[in-house]
């Protein structure tokens, strides 16, 4: 099942945040607008993204044998295998997953994201992170908000600008889970950067509204939740019940968490 405007035109005429991401990860659906803003990007952008990916990975892995079987993941980005809910449903085929964006691009790929298990369910929606209620009311149609959900806002919040409330909406969206649910987020943030490493301004120039944060900035989304151990660290250093990833020759760009709903 999707929903939203399935017939949103693609513009291809300035770079997109999902296109520019899938660029970056060595992904083939992009268009030369994005591949062109990527091409700027120094190596620890594509080091960047890739820790990141592999933080969504770990995360979710963490999540479900932790016992969480529904998820709720905004902002997905173009398909790029193994996708959250293969994850998921690799340890539990029950496992339920929603999938927003707001890019008509993603949903153009919605079928890689659609292929379910059986018994289990997965379900896109096209929407924008800013209509939080609009998202749960569609999450609801999937998922039992009497259980548990692992809210996923994976490389998303950075794309909100301080004016648009970005902790309002995390609060939003959290008020609707019951105890025992989680926030798994991760931000840009560009604070171990040195300057020849930053393009931050390259995205903005270009027309992508990017918001790095520090980490006490980030921090803030975590606000009333139980940070789980190792709590609020860069992407790399979150590797719970897995070994630690390898060595990096790059600087880190991402804080990252996961936060536990209180009862
Ligand atoms: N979560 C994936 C993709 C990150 S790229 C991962 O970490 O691997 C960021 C994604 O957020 C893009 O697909 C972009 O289209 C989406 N996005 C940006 N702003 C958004 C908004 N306001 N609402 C919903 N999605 C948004």
């Amino acid at each position: 099942m999707t929903a939203g405007p399935a017939n949103t035109p693609v513009d291809t005429s300035r770079p997109h945040p999902a296109r520019v991401y899938d660029y970056l990860l060595g992904g083939k659906d992009h268009y030369p607008v994005d591949q062109r803003l990527g091409e700027q990007m120094p190596p620890v952008a594509k080091a960047g993204v890739a820790q990141n990916r592999a933080f969504m990975q770990r995360a979710a892995g963490w999540a479900v044998r932790s016992g969480i079987d529904q998820f709720l993941d905004i902002g997905t980005g173009i398909p790029t295998q193994p996708n959250l809910h293969q994850i998921v449903q690799e340890v539990n085929p029950a496992a339920r997953v929603v999938y927003t964006d707001n890019d008509p691009i993603v949903l153009r790929h919605a079928e890689a994201l659609l292929v379910s298990t059986p018994e289990g369910a997965t379900d896109y929606v096209e929407a924008d992170v800013r209509e939080p209620g609009r998202i749960l009311e569609h999450a609801r149609t999937v998922l039992d908000f009497e259980r548990p959900v692992a809210l996923s806002l994976i490389a998303l919040m950075h794309f909100v600008p301080d004016e648009d409330d970005p902790y309002g909406i995390t609060r939003a969206l959290l008020d609707a889970l019951p105890a025992g649910s989680c926030l798994v987020l991760s931000h840009f943030t560009r604070e171990f950067l040195t300057a020849d490493e930053d393009k931050t301004d390259r995205y903005t120039s270009s027309g992508i509204t990017l918001r790095p944060r520090t980490r006490v900035e980030v921090a803030r989304f975590f606000e009333g939740l139980d940070l789980v151990e190792p709590g609020l660290v860069t992407a790399p250093q979150w590797h719970r019940g897995t070994p630690a990833p390898e060595r990096r020759e790059f600087s880190d760009s991402f804080h990252v968490g996961v936060g536990l709903v209180r009862g």
